[in-house]
């Protein structure tokens, strides 16, 4: 069977997916196995300038300026006025990027990949560039089969849905709760997301979470989780551009993916549209890609080693070091530059709107 062309093809149309696509002009095709913003993997907590700066400030459901760490011996809070955070509906974020996006939007998984050709149960597509944004899964660039989740490289997470309202956003560190992993309450409105974090990829925590949602007395309205990695894998694949989970983006210790994939998602969708204009060859834009994730490499390391911490010292240390960073004048220091990572230069951002 012949392949329909396009210019670029872009698998997934989430943060990464959405973030590549909005930069692009030409015949692009974007596909997803669902509709867009409509299966939710994340509790949705990000600094308040991404949805702000990328003009979906209408998908924030609460804003945060404050962070407490739990720990069994102590609670520090930590003051994120500086930058401050925020939670915001998946639905309502997706498809305001979406509506920001030239591409075509098709419906369907892709099942394989062939001589350069996506395969989907919609027939085969073919393009110079494509590029994987699906997740951990990394469709395309596992050629089609579903990637093996290995400990060590990727965490797990679950979560409950609840109505619960009243509480801060918080973070717990407590061995009795789960252990090399956190906790959290993420509250959005009149919801709470209320998760559960391993860090080594354990992905049996229902009843773990179950204690905690009972313990406090917490309701769950519904429940869902998935893998995401903690590891930078490789940007590039032979031909193909790889970014979000599908390049393991996702920072390591605070579990943070959002922001980097809309980060790498622009920066990378920038490059394919010089391609796509010819004013740049694949194989340059391929490696400027590359060049670009690797400026970060050290600071995915440090958080790396952070997250190694987290999982081997005893809580008090960890609670000790928490308790440090969230004073004057270290907080300053750290939090507004990370924080800031990944900020979108609003320039590029209004030529993609
Ligand atoms: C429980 C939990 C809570 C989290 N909370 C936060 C948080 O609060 N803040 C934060 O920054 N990060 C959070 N993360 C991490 C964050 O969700 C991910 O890093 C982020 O979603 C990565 O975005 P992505 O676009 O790369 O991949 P995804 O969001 O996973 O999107 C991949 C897309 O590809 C599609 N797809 C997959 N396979 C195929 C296929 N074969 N064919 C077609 N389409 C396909 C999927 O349908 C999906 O739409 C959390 C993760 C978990 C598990």
């Amino acid at each position: 069977m012949s392949a329909r062309e396009y210019d670029a093809i872009v698998v997934g149309a989430s943060f990464a997916g959405l973030g590549v696509a909005r930069q692009l002009r030409g015949d692009v095709l974007l596909l997803d196995g669902n509709e867009v913003g409509s299966v939710q993997t994340s509790a949705c907590g990000t600094p308040l300038w991404v949805p702000q700066t990328l003009g979906v400030a209408g998908s924030v459901l609460q804003v945060h300026e404050r962070l407490t760490v739990r720990t069994p011996g102590r609670s520090v809070t930590y003051d994120l006025s500086a930058v401050p955070f925020c939670t915001f509906d998946y639905k309502a974020f997706c498809q305001g990027l979406l509506a920001q996006c030239r591409a075509r939007f098709l419906r369907t998984r892709v099942i394989g990949v062939e001589e350069g050709a996506v395969l989907t149960a919609e027939g085969r597509f073919s393009a110079p560039v494509v590029v994987d944004c699906s997740g951990w899964r990394r469709a395309v660039v596992n050629g089609g089969q579903p990637e093996r989740p290995r400990g060590g490289t990727y965490s797990f997470g679950l979560e409950a849905r609840a109505d619960l309202t009243g509480e801060g956003l918080s973070f717990w560190l407590d061995k009795g709760l789960i252990h090399r992993g956190l906790g959290w309450i993420f509250p959005a409105g009149a919801q709470s997301l209320v998760g559960l974090g391993s860090y080594v990829g354990a992905s049996k925590l229902k009843p773990a979470l179950d204690r905690f949602l009972s313990d406090r007395g917490i309701a769950a309205t519904s429940f869902h989780g998935t893998y995401f990695p903690n590891r930078l894998l490789r940007p590039t694949v032979g031909r193909l551009f790889a970014v979000g989970d599908a390049a393991g983006q996702c920072m390591p210790l605070t579990a943070e993916g959002i922001r980097p994939a809309l980060y790498f998602g622009g920066e990378c969708g920038k490059i394919v549209q010089e391609v796509i204009e010819g004013r740049t060859s694949l194989g340059d834009g391929l490696e400027r890609y590359r060049r670009l994730v690797g400026r970060y490499r050290r600071a995915y390391r440090i958080l790396w080693w952070a997250q190694l911490f987290a999982m081997h010292a005893p809580t008090r240390w960890f609670a000790a070091f928490t308790s440090l960073a969230a004073r004057h004048p270290v907080l300053p220091r750290w939090w507004p530059r990370y924080a800031s990572f990944g900020r979108m230069d609003p320039s590029s951002v209004a030529s993609a709107t």
